[in-house]
């Protein structure tokens, strides 16, 4: 790793620590064993939000680019993924937000609805003024939600990098939900949803392809090559370098036990390494530190909060985010990424009855369904 140790910590503290604001750390995060393409087009300045909304590389990438605990945190509606699924990427200027590399579009996430109304309400007046002074009128009543919709022109010709709102968007508000604040958290969530939810689209500029179309989720999941043995070894292979960093068997959780008999590949490894491998995770080392990353939805678990006496349990599905396909059933389509791998180390038909003490296929399959079924809803608490 070209990581110095104190670059690295920083790195991580902004990965790990919730409720901090990102660093602007200089480094950028490799894509990890995900991304086949090659090192000189990931690490430099490839435009992340050029138009190609089959390109899983692309969608990958503009998904690690947001690093601040803050975009988990809010409603899926508005998370990092629909986001990153619309082309923006997460804004490098210090502000919290998003911006398109195509149209160079950006928005500003303000989460309080009483503070983003004064903003609002600061950029009407000014932008009043401006018009008084232009003494034009080129305001318009737009469609809802904005796709494909063209605000005044003018409003889109000199749009700094300045406001909440920095094209023809204020218009599009029709009933003014700007008149009252919040009286509470959940009526300001509402208010909010209501004003970001559209700018996923709107929010660029009218031109811009991105306007009007967005990546499928279907787009990330993860290729058959990416759910190989193959694939499982080479990730055992970086997380046996820090078996050392794992919680104890008991506080390692996988929702389902490990077949007995594994493929003589893996029969070297550590039971809680092939957990972890099964469930997405490749091993880093930080310092002297275990860390497990996901090449796909890049979350990045430290593990020595984990190892300390009153941790918690490491629940290898959990730390996941809930978009990724590693455990995600409706992105990857079918059964979660981990579903797929467990599957192809559990032993063929015959010898799986014997494995499962009497319970024929079809319901063991069944209980499988079930039981995904209950994790994932448990997971969108
Ligand atoms: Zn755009
Ligand atoms: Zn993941």
């Amino acid at each position: 790793m070209p990581l110095s140790v104190p670059q690295a910590l920083d790195l991580l503290k902004s990965a790990v620590t919730p409720s901090k604001p990102s660093s602007p750390s200089p480094v950028p995060s490799t894509p990890r064993s995900t991304s086949k393409a090659p090192a000189a087009t990931t690490s430099t300045q490839r435009n992340l939000s050029a138009f190609a909304p089959f390109d899983r590389d692309q969608f990958v990438g503009r998904l690690a680019t947001f690093k601040a605990v803050f975009w988990g945190q809010l409603p899926e509606e508005v998370c990092e993924f629909e986001w990153a699924r619309r082309g923006w990427v997460e804004r490098r200027d210090g502000r919290r937000g998003i911006d398109c590399g195509l149209c160079h579009a950006c928005v500003e996430v303000v989460w309080d609805w009483n503070r983003l109304r004064e903003k609002v309400l600061e950029d009407r007046r000014m932008l009043a003024e401006k018009k008084d002074e232009e003494n034009s009128v080129a305001e318009g009543g737009e469609k809802e939600n904005g796709i494909g919709e063209g605000p005044a022109p003018g409003n889109h010709a000199e749009n700094g990098a300045e406001n909440v709102m920095e094209t023809g968007q204020l218009s599009q508000f029709d009933d003014d939900i700007f008149a009252t604040g919040a009286a509470d958290e959940d009526e300001g969530t509402t208010l909010l949803l209501k004003y970001y939810t559209p700018l996923l689209s709107s929010g660029h500029k009218s031109k811009c392809p991105w306007a009007s179309k967005s990546t499928d989720t279907t787009v990330l999941r993860l290729s058959p090559q990416l759910l190989s043995l193959l694939n499982l070894q080479s990730r055992l292979t970086s997380l046996s370098a820090i078996l050392g960093s794992f919680p104890s068997s008991e506080r390692t959780f996988l929702p389902k036990p490990l077949p007995v008999s594994l493929p003589s590949s893996l029969t070297e490894f550590d039971p809680r390494i092939i957990q972890a491998g099964v469930a997405g995770w490749s091993g880093q080392i930080l310092g002297k530190r275990g860390l497990l990353t996901c090449g796909t939805c890049h979350r990045r678990v430290g593990l020595w909060t984990y190892t300390k006496e009153d941790g918690d349990t490491l629940n290898l599905i959990a730390e996941h985010k809930r978009y990724c396909p590693w455990i995600n059933a409706a992105v990857q389509t079918g059964m979660a990424g981990w579903e797929y791998v467990f599957a192809s180390l559990e032993p063929k038909t015959s010898s799986s009855k014997r494995g499962r003490e009497g319970e024929d296929e079809g319901e063991v399959k069944q209980n499988r369904i079930k039981k995904l079924r209950e994790m994932l809803k448990s997971l969108k608490k």
